[in-house]
Formats: C-alpha cells, sequence, structure tokens
C-alpha cells in the first residue's frame, strides 16, 4: 500500500488557520468583525462530499475564499468540527466565547500564515507536474497575498505598524522557507491529488453533524485513500502525537461515513520541523472517535442548555483573544444569548476531555 500511495500520484491542504465549517469572527479594520473560517481555504456554497463534485471547496480560488462571510448572530451549534471539539477539549469557555458568542478575534501572524502557505501549495498542483518546483510554488508567493489581502482587508492590520516593510519581509521569508520545505517531504512532481481544500460533512445515526476541510486526498489507483494535512508548526513530541491525530481520524470517520471506505492512511506534514506524521487507522480507531465525539456533544449540548461553560486555565490561555471575557483573568462574559434551562448538575464533566 505504502508503494501504491506513494507511486500512483493519484493519491493527492493545517493550518495556520483554515477555514473550517465553523468560521471563527476575525476583527476587521475599524474594528467590524469580518469572518475567517479554520485555516486554509473557506466553505463556499453547499456541503460537499468527498467525491469532490458540488460542494468542494477550493479554498484559494472560490468565491468568498479566505473570509469575507458575514457575522453571523449568536445562536446554537448544530454541528462540529476538528477545530471546534478541539476548542471545547481545551476550554468550555473559549468554545461558548468562538462558537455561540462569535466574539471577533484579532488575526495572528502564524495564522495568516498558514493560510498563506496553504494557499500557495494548493495552487502549486494547477501546474503540470515538472513544473511542480520549489521556484515555481515561491513565485507564487506574492500573488497569494496580495488575494489574501483582498479577500481579507483585516489582515492589513498585522503589518500596520511597519512602515519601512521589514518585518513583512521576515514574515514572507518564513513562508518561502516553510514552503520549500515541503519539497524535502513531499514530491508534488509525482502527486495529482484527488482532492485539494475539500470540504466534507456527514451526519452519525445520532443526528450529529460531522464537518471539516481536508487539505488534500490522494487516491491511489486500487483505490486506497490518503488524507493529508498542511501543518506551518512543529510536530509535536511523541506523547503529544494521539492529539494531533485526532483531527485526521476525524476526517477519517467523516470519510467512512460518507464513502464507506476507511482511509489507508492518515498523513500530517509538519512543515515547521520537517516531519512527516502517519497512521494507518483500522474501523476500531474510527469507532472510538465516534463515540468520543458524541459523549462531547451531548456535553456541548447540555452546556448550551444551561448555559454553564466552565473556564478551563492552561498555559494555552496566553493566547487566547478573549481575556478580556474571561473569570479567570477578572473578566465577565457577555449575557448567555441563548434560552437556558434551570441549571443543574452535568452528566459530563466539562473540561476532562482529552483527543482519545
Ligand atoms: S483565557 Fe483561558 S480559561 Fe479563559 S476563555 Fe480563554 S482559554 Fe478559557
Amino acid at each position: 500500500m505504502d508503494s501504491s500511495i506513494e507511486d500512483a500520484g493519484a493519491l493527492a491542504p493545517e493550518t495556520g488557520v483554515a477555514a473550517e465549517a465553523e468560521p471563527v469572527a476575525v476583527v476587521a479594520p475599524g474594528g467590524a468583525p469580518a469572518a475567517e473560517a479554520e485555516a486554509s481555504g473557506v466553505v463556499t456554497g453547499a456541503p460537499g462530499v468527498v467525491t469532490g463534485a458540488p460542494g468542494v471547496v477550493t479554498g484559494a480560488s472560490g468565491p468568498g475564499a479566505d473570509g469575507g462571510v458575514a457575522v453571523r448572530p449568536p445562536a446554537a451549534p448544530t454541528s462540529l468540527s476538528p477545530s471546534r471539539a478541539g476548542d471545547f477539549m481545551q476550554c468550555p469557555l473559549l468554545y461558548r466565547f468562538r462558537v455561540i458568542d462569535r466574539l471577533p478575534e484579532k488575526p495572528s501572524e502564524a495564522a495568516t500564515r498558514g493560510t498563506l502557505v496553504h494557499a500557495v501549495l494548493e495552487r502549486l498542483f494547477d501546474a503540470p507536474a515538472v513544473e511542480r518546483t520549489a521556484p515555481r510554488a515561491k513565485s507564487l508567493i506574492p500573488g497569494q497575498w496580495d488575494r489574501l489581502r483582498e479577500n481579507r482587508p483585516e489582515i492589513g492590520e498585522l503589518f500596520a505598524d511597519d512602515p519601512d516593510g521589514e518585518r513583512l519581509a521576515r514574515w514572507l521569508g518564513e513562508a518561502e522557507r516553510l514552503v520549500e520545505r515541503w519539497f524535502t517531504l513531499e514530491d508534488p512532481a509525482r502527486l495529482e491529488p484527488a482532492e485539494r481544500e475539500l470540504f466534507v460533512e456527514a451526519e452519525l445515526d445520532s443526528g450529529l453533524r460531522l464537518r471539516g476541510i481536508i487539505d488534500r486526498v490522494d487516491v491511489a489507483p486500487t483505490g486506497e485513500v490518503r488524507i493529508v494535512d498542511y501543518k506551518t508548526g512543529k510536530a509535536p513530541r511523541p506523547e503529544y502525537a494521539e492529539g494531533a491525530l485526532f483531527q485526521m481520524k476525524f476526517y477519517a470517520l467523516v470519510v467512512w461515513r460518507l464513502k464507506n471506505v476507511v482511509p489507508r492512511r492518515l498523513q500530517l506534514v509538519y512543515l515547521g520541523s520537517g516531519d512527516v506524521l502517519t497512521y494507518d487507522p483500522v474501523p476500531a480507531d474510527l469507532e472510538r472517535v465516534e463515540r468520543k465525539l458524541l459523549a462531547l456533544w451531548e456535553a456541548i449540548r447540555q452546556a448550551t442548555e444551561t448555559g454553564e461553560w466552565r473556564p478551563r486555565p492552561t498555559k494555552l490561555c496566553g493566547w487566547c483573544d478573549h481575556r478580556a471575557h474571561c473569570p479567570e483573568f477578572g473578566g465577565t462574559p457577555p449575557p448567555y444569548p441563548l434560552p437556558v434551562r434551570a441549571p443543574g448538575s452535568l452528566p459530563v464533566e466539562q473540561g476532562r476531555m482529552g483527543p482519545d
């Protein structure tokens, strides 16, 4: 299988911040919130399926890609994506701020660089295989950067205090290095992705809808499926690999439910450190993830109904845009915007859920 997947060329983009199915509001110039979709593209059109016809989202070319989504009013969650599942596991209150209150967040350099690199890697496959070289990929950066700023004007504030452009030049240089490193890990000349930036959505028997965007799907002539995700950060230490694979197993579960095919391989490509993490799932893995997601969704449902969203402080709070609203930091959350039932004990304890 490895050789068939690797050589077929037929098998065919993390995410600084890719667009996932549940956008996080991003502060636009002047403080008006614009939208962000999770890290590599933005969902446009109807839900897609793995076959790729309607609903396939190409983050770099779809209308409205990379942002431009109007901020939506507060609402109860109706589906789950890997990022938002991760938010709840990290901190239930963070999940509330992002999914229910939809509080705006500022764009970050790291997340925006991830979006840019994803766009470049995705667009490179538009070129004939022999032209998929590192210089060609790097030449795509300026155009994709222009396009990103055009579609998401709020990004302009990232370098508003950089009049001589030095910081921007360093930032773009780092994007170049990430793109170059990809060529030491994979050979795009030998790949013909079946899908790029694929929006997937599946409904489980329980009614829970799972959705997300898969960076790349490769399909070997034998029909074996490989799911690939680019990460612009560094690979986690081995003891944290399971957490990193949660997102991939989530996607594998969606593909399995949609196509009745268990992906042969899950592959995380870490451009920040030059590592590739792979995992070959079996149905029992995905059944375990499904049980985990159902328990998670039940906890989210209960919190939504009671309005009890507990903060769970960790060192990750340092990156949280919502400390001013967080009781752990002396803040007060905005009034809860949804109807609540009388608070009671929560059968599923919040804040104790790990990825597996
Ligand atoms: S600051 Fe920390 S505890 Fe508070 S909402 Fe953000 S992640 Fe949660």
